[in-house]
């Protein structure tokens, strides 16, 4: 049980000032949070900049896109036309350099005219932005007069905001939070504190919230540097609790003789190549040894991850049990079972597919096959791991795409048979500096290599301008029989958005090319977009228009085309995986990016990179070097258990010393159960490692 001391930090954020029934979904959205944010989250969502108000620019030399701070004079209300207008109204400020427009949406004009009389002067602080060639600020975050203003500290922290809420709320939340902080002991160690020069928890929270200078919010700081080694020693304890847990139940040895792999492998229509035989090879050892096998298979999408995981499961079979495989969505699932099944059954394995959607009598029948062992290898969604299924003797788990699920459900997994053997599947090849943060010391198999017969991808980085080409070269390409995905725009935080733009394209495209225009989306339910996938599959559709759904696993062969409207906003990760859903046939491929100008920095750097490689683990390294850990596992979008605070390009030298902490903590007190590691269970229940504490609690 987490400790009552954390209570209040767990407590519903609805508790802090400035949080109330109207607003708390906003938080929702913005923590990420749609179960309910609580005090935590606020908390824990940290400022990512500050404004400085020590400068205080003339309005000319104001620079747009910032926030600024100005005086000025109010010079003019310009209402909306008429009471039931929905127009902003619009108030005039200048100094003697220029001018800016005020802007409010929907505001109590009173309020507004009262706060900003004409004549008064006023400080105003908000971002400062350029429409039409006007300045303009949208909802002032501050309007002060010269007695407020003096009151004001001259650093505050900006942060991450969502649509409708202001900055003020957040930060006096955010005030609020940090005042409902339970004193809570040290858990790090004097040395490393010593060393790295650490402040405590609760002061680092406390400079992030209230920075006194703006180097206080910067994520190389020490006080996002503490947080950081919170947050890793959180996570590699855990880790390590974890796989204490997975090997004190020893292992069982899978003895095959390997007939029912070289059946299999006599069916392919291809032969492994020397990655898949060496992964092959190493999970045979694993499986044949006592110990339990931890294994992490990474590879390219494409790399052919598959067939290693079949033959690793008909082993398993041979030797008398059952294997399971999970993939994160229903789809997957399916096509995974798709292309299984013919080469299994050939072979005489006998497969299932178990989803939530299948009907309830279909399922009875399935789990009690299961539970009989008269299924061989079930393959399946997080279906597969609830309560009511059980197997007749499980002894492999292989997960696909292991970052989308969490270690709950890698747990739960585990939990299906005695000492199951798990091996997890990667299509996101991970830096090895990331692979000790995310799985610990898993073993680790990597296929580099592609298989044989793969031409390279035709990368091409366009201009939006230039759409009408696009269009006329897919013309005819749909004419010679190609099909062709178009994703379209990542819209921030907006699935509605998203959508919305997929649906446009769909219905621009149509005009030109008719029916065989597909649409898919997240807003679809799970047999609608199933529904569009199979259409594009069988070729009855030939230009599959979607949102970044495809992203995962989406297998296609026929298809040799993708576009990716808006490149530059997609993560070089996303964009990669996207990519990697052409190329997989024998046909000439080509990927299109197509970009509105001009570019960032960034942005350039990832398409350049784009279109320089294919390879996958270049691609990941070079994405860590750009944007840091969490857009390499795309965990933020998905919402698995990434980090908030640390970050790998900044904090990645931290890890070996949380790795060797948490170690030493647990040599010392393997069940962190002395009043010595009770800091260490504060920390694991801060950070919610609630499964893995749990371990520490169990009997
Ligand atoms: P991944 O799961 O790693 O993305 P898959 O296992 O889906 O990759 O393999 C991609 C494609 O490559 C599949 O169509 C598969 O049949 C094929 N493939 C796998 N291994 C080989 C190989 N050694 N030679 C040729 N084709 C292969
Ligand atoms: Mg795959």
């Amino acid at each position: 049980m987490r400790p009552s001391l954390l209570d209040p930090l767990f407590a519903p954020a609805g508790a802090l000032p400035g949080i109330g029934p109207k607003n708390a979904k906003l938080f929702d959205r913005l923590l990420q949070r749609p179960q309910g944010a609580r005090v935590v989250d606020v908390l824990f969502h940290l400022p990512q900049a500050t404004v400085d108000r020590r400068s205080r620019p003339k309005i000319r030399d104001a620079v747009p896109d910032t926030i600024v701070t100005i005086e000025a004079r109010v010079t003019e209300h310009r209402g909306p036309p008429n009471a039931r207008s929905r127009a902003p109204f619009k108030v005039l400020v200048e100094d003697d350099t220029g001018d800016v427009e005020l802007v409010f949406f929907l505001a109590n004009h009173d309020w507004v005219r009262s706060r900003l009389p004409i004549g008064a002067t006023r400080w105003i602080s908000g971002k400062l932005e350029l429409w039409d060639g006007r300045r303009q600020i949208v909802h002032p975050d501050r309007v002060m007069n010269a007695e407020e203003f003096a009151r004001l500290p001259a650093v505050e922290p900006v942060y991450g905001l969502t649509e409708g809420l202001y900055m003020r709320t957040v930060a006096r939340a955010a005030e609020g939070a940090l005042k409902r902080l339970p004193r809570l002991g040290e858990w790090i160690g004097e040395a490393t504190l010593r060393r790295l020069k650490l402040p405590s928890f609760a002061d680092a929270l406390g400079a992030m919230h209230s920075p006194k200078k703006p180097e206080d919010v910067d994520p190389a700081g020490p006080a996002a540097t503490r947080l950081a080694y919170d947050e890793l020693l959180a996570n590699q304890l855990a880790l390590l609790l974890m796989r204490a847990r997975m090997r004190s139940t020893p292992g069982r040895a899978h003895l095959a003789e390997g007939a029912l792999g070289r059946r299999l492998e006599a069916a392919l229509p291809f032969s492994l190549t020397q990655a898949q035989r060496k992964a092959i090879d190493d999970i045979r050892a694993d499986l044949r040894a006592e110990k339990r096998m931890l294994r992490l298979l990474q590879g390219d999408v494409g790399s052919g991850k598959t067939v290693v995981a079949l033959l690793a499961m008909a082993d398993v079979v041979e030797a008398g049990r059952q294997a399971a495989m999970m993939a994160p969505t229903e789809i997957l699932a399916r096509q995974h079972y798709e292309r299984m099944a013919p080469l299994a059954e050939s072979a005489g394995l006998r497969i299932a597919l178990l989803t939530g959607r299948d009907k309830a009598s279909e399922r009875r029948a399935s789990l009690a096959a299961l539970a009989e062992g008269t299924i061989d290898v079930a393959v399946g969604t997080h279906a597969l791991f609830q309560e009511s299924v059980a197997f007749a003797d499980l002894g492999l788990a292989v997960v696909d795409e292991q970052h989308r699920f969490g270690v709950r459900q890698r747990l739960a997994l585990a939990s299906k048979g005695a000492a199951v053997d798990l091996l997890v599947m990667t299509a996101t090849p991970i830096p090895r500096s990331l692979v000790l943060a995310y799985f610990g010391d898993m073993d680790v198999s990597a296929l580099r290599e592609k298989p044989p017969g793969r031409q390279p991808i035709d990368t091409r980085v366009l201009l939006i301008e230039r759409l009408e080409e696009v269009v006329a070269g897919i013309s005819r390409a749909l004419r010679s029989g190609a099909r062709a995905y178009w994703i379209c725009p990542l819209v921030e935080e907006s699935e509605t958005l998203d959508v919305a733009a997929a649906e446009d394209r769909a219905a621009a495209l149509r005009a030109l090319f008719g029916e065989t225009v597909g649409l898919m989306h997240g807003k679809m339910a799970g047999p609608e977009r199933d529904a569009a996938t199979e259409r594009f599959r069988r070729g009855e559709t030939k230009i599959l228009v979607a949102t970044t759904v495809v992203e995962v696993g989406v297998d296609v062969p026929e298809a040799t085309i993708m576009i990716v409207e808006h490149a530059e906003r997609f993560g070089l990760a996303q964009l990669h995986q996207l990519r990697g859903r052409v190329g997989r046939g024998a046909g000439r491929s080509a990927c299109l990016l197509i970009y509105k100008g001009p570019l960032g920095e960034a942005a350039r750097a990832r398409l350049e990179t784009l279109r320089e490689t294919e390879d996958g683990f270049r691609i990941a390294e070079e994405d860590l070097k750009l944007r840091g850990e969490g857009d390499v596992l795309g965990a933020r979008q998905a919402g698995a258990p990434g980090f908030r605070f640390a970050r790998l390009e900044i904090h990645g030298g931290l890890l070996a010393r949380a790795r060797e902490e948490a170690e030493a903590a647990l040599k010392r007190d393997e069940r962190l159960a002395s009043e010595g590691s009770r800091g260490l269970r504060t920390l694991l229940y801060l950070f919610e490692r609630d499964e893995a504490a749990r371990l520490i609690e169990a009997g």
